[in-house]
């Protein structure tokens, strides 16, 4: 992601935008017998579609993106081996596993067993302060955060750092689980329904998504220890000023309702997410412009 691209479109804030994606790998595995995985080049990762420049956005403004919809093809993906992940080291030789997704009924079927569907977008951003950042890694600009929550329904605000916000969306999964221990979700192209637009009420330095539970806050790091202590600041940053809470009073709350989860511990950069119930935002009467139950 980068501000030196080219726009590939250009839109009104408030405009609804379709938006195709290709796989993680640029669709270029393919289940047929004929595919010869020495031609693949495994440094194209994590193509997204964009920019898109939204008019009336610049530097210093939150980009809000409502999820509308993510439609799966009807296959996709997953690989380990000695390329990456938690399991590195005990792995020699590079897996590929395809997979039939059964977008009717949301299902798909591993060596026998039924695993429901979740699809996600891996790679959501805008083009970031400096640049180009490889789309292997995330960031305050969003990118490669690799969030299980980042699905059709949710609201994500972006700190936008140029003119027109320069959008851009890729990586979508049909499944992953928090962590993405393996390096690899079931990886797939995809189309996705986005609105964009100027978010007001809500100022943040870190990617944040609302759905129906409540609000997220994801930090990224070199390690996991910085990003999820960061990300419990960041939120208590965000929440402080819409509340009559003193700092040891929000600390307080923060270690009763709050909870650190893990987006993923894969890519070059960690990503932690600080998690409120929703309920605090009603009890604050705090209207970051989620649609979902306000
Ligand atoms: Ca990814
Ligand atoms: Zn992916």
């Amino acid at each position: 992601m980068s501000a030196a691209i080219a726009p590939a479109l250009e839109i009104d804030a408030g405009d609804t935008v379709h938006i195709h994606t290709v796989d993680c790998f640029e669709n270029q595995i393919t289940s047929s017998p004929d595919m010869d995985f020495g031609t693949v080049d495994w440094s194209r990762q994590n193509p997204a579609t964009g920019p898109v420049f939204v008019r009336g956005l610049s530097a210093g403004d939150v980009l809000k993106v409502t999820i509308e919809k993510v439609e799966l093809d009807g296959s996709g993906l997953a690989t380990v081996g000695p390329q990456g992940g938690v399991m590195k080291d005990y792995i020699e030789e590079r897996h590929v596993k395809f997979f039939d997704l059964d977008t009717e009924n949301n299902t798909t079927v591993f060596n026998g067993m039924t695993v429901p569907l979740t699809p996600m977008i891996g790679v959501i951003g805008n083009a970031p302060a400096a640049g180009p950042v490889p789309n292997s890694t995330p960031g305050a600009h969003g990118g490669n955060m690799d969030c299980s929550k980042m699905t059709e329904g949710a609201v994500v605000y972006l700190p936008v750092f140029h003119e027109g916000a320069l959008f851009g969306i890729g990586d979508v999964h049909a499944k992953m689980g928090d962590g993405e221990v393996g390096i690899s979700g079931l990886e797939t192209s995809a189309r996705v329904t986005v609105r964009l637009e100027k978010a007001s009420g809500i100022s943040t330095d870190h990617p944040v998504l609302i759905d129906t539970d409540g609000l997220n806050m994801m930090v990224s790091h070199e390690s996991l220890d910085e990003a999820v202590d960061d990300s419990v600041r960041q939120m208590i940053k965000l929440l402080r000023p819409h509340t009559d809470l003193s700092l040891p009073e929000i600390a307080m709350l923060m270690s009763l309702i709050g909870e650190t989860q893990i987006n993923q511990v894969v890519d070059p950069l960690k990503t932690a997410r600080f998690f409120v119930p929703y309920y605090l935002l009603e009890h604050y009467s705090i209207d970051l412009g989620g649609e979902m139950k306000l």
